[in-house]
């Protein structure tokens, strides 16, 4: 694949792997360089966030191979996704290893990258639009303004497998910094009251933006006090990000002439 007046593509070789974000959802959030995994390799071994349609751009003979992790539904072990990448490397194919957003922000992209270094296979990592700063970003909210904030904290709600969160809340209260969590749904109730503990007051703006970028976008505004009330009454689900701070309060200024997603 080439593009004119563009750096010429990577070779992508037999029995390397290249491990790749796909963005959050809709495949114009594709990279070019994710573009050309996807219509070069032999084999892709993809999440279940990855949208259809970023699939249907691979080559007519590539071999799809799902290996989606997915909330309350059985999932291949980590290390099961490792051994398919190497024996299909070994094997001398080319493997692309698609995931949802970012393959190094909260995506396991570093359990597979080791255990390829490991087995002695040859990788690249190609970065992806993390869906924290997309959801934000496509529901008008800034992760940085000049008037708020210099920095801004991504985290995860919980960890995938292993129980709750081991996140010390009330220290990321106390940063005074917007936070942008991942996989917040699932225990929204116990972080709310967590952050409120650690001292953020009840009027702090929070806003929930579910499947952004997708047929199924919703954003919610909210206060961290009525979020879980507000989620519920609005049956906000995952996937979602939960952003807190002043940034989530900033929206309603662009709404009026924010062009939707669609
Ligand atoms: N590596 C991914 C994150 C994987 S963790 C990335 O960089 O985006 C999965 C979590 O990502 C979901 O629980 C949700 O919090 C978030 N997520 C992924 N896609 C999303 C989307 N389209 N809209 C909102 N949140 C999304």
């Amino acid at each position: 694949m080439s593009f004119p007046g563009f750096p010429p593509m990577p070779d992508f070789p037999a029995g390397e792997v290249w491990l790749a974000g796909a963005g959050p959802g809709d495949p114009r959030l594709l990279t070019l360089l994710a573009l050309h995994a996807l219509a070069t390799a032999d084999d892709i071994v993809h999440d279940a966030l990855v949208d259809s349609r970023a699939l249907d751009l691979r080559r007519s003979d590539a071999v799809l191979i799902p290996a989606g992790k997915r909330g309350g539904r059985p999932s291949p072990h980590q290390r099961d996704i490792n051994e398919i990448l190497i024996e299909r490397a070994r094997a001398g194919r080319r493997v692309l290893r698609l995931k949802g957003g970012d393959p190094f922000v909260f995506g396991r992209g570093w359990e597979e990258a080791s255990a390829l270094a490991a087995a002695g296979i040859r990788f690249r990592v190609i970065p992806g639009v993390t869906s924290g700063l997309a959801a934000t970003a496509l529901a008008g909210i800034p992760a940085t303004t000049r008037e708020t904030n210099h920095a801004v904290v991504l985290a995860a709600g919980h960890r995938a497998e292993d129980g709750p969160s081991t996140t010390d809340w009330a220290a990321l209260a106390g940063l005074g910094q917007p936070l942008i969590l991942y996989m917040p749904m699932s225990q929204l109730a116990d972080i709310v009251t967590a952050l409120r503990e650690g001292g953020l007051a009840a009027e702090t703006p929070a806003a929930l933006v579910q499947s952004a970028t997708t047929e199924d976008e919703r954003v919610l505004e909210s206060t961290l006090g009525a979020l879980v009330d507000d989620a519920r009454k609005h049956d906000i689900g995952s996937p979602a990000i939960l952003v807190v701070g002043a940034v989530a309060g900033l929206r309603s200024r662009l709404l009026p002439h924010l062009v939707g997603w669609r």
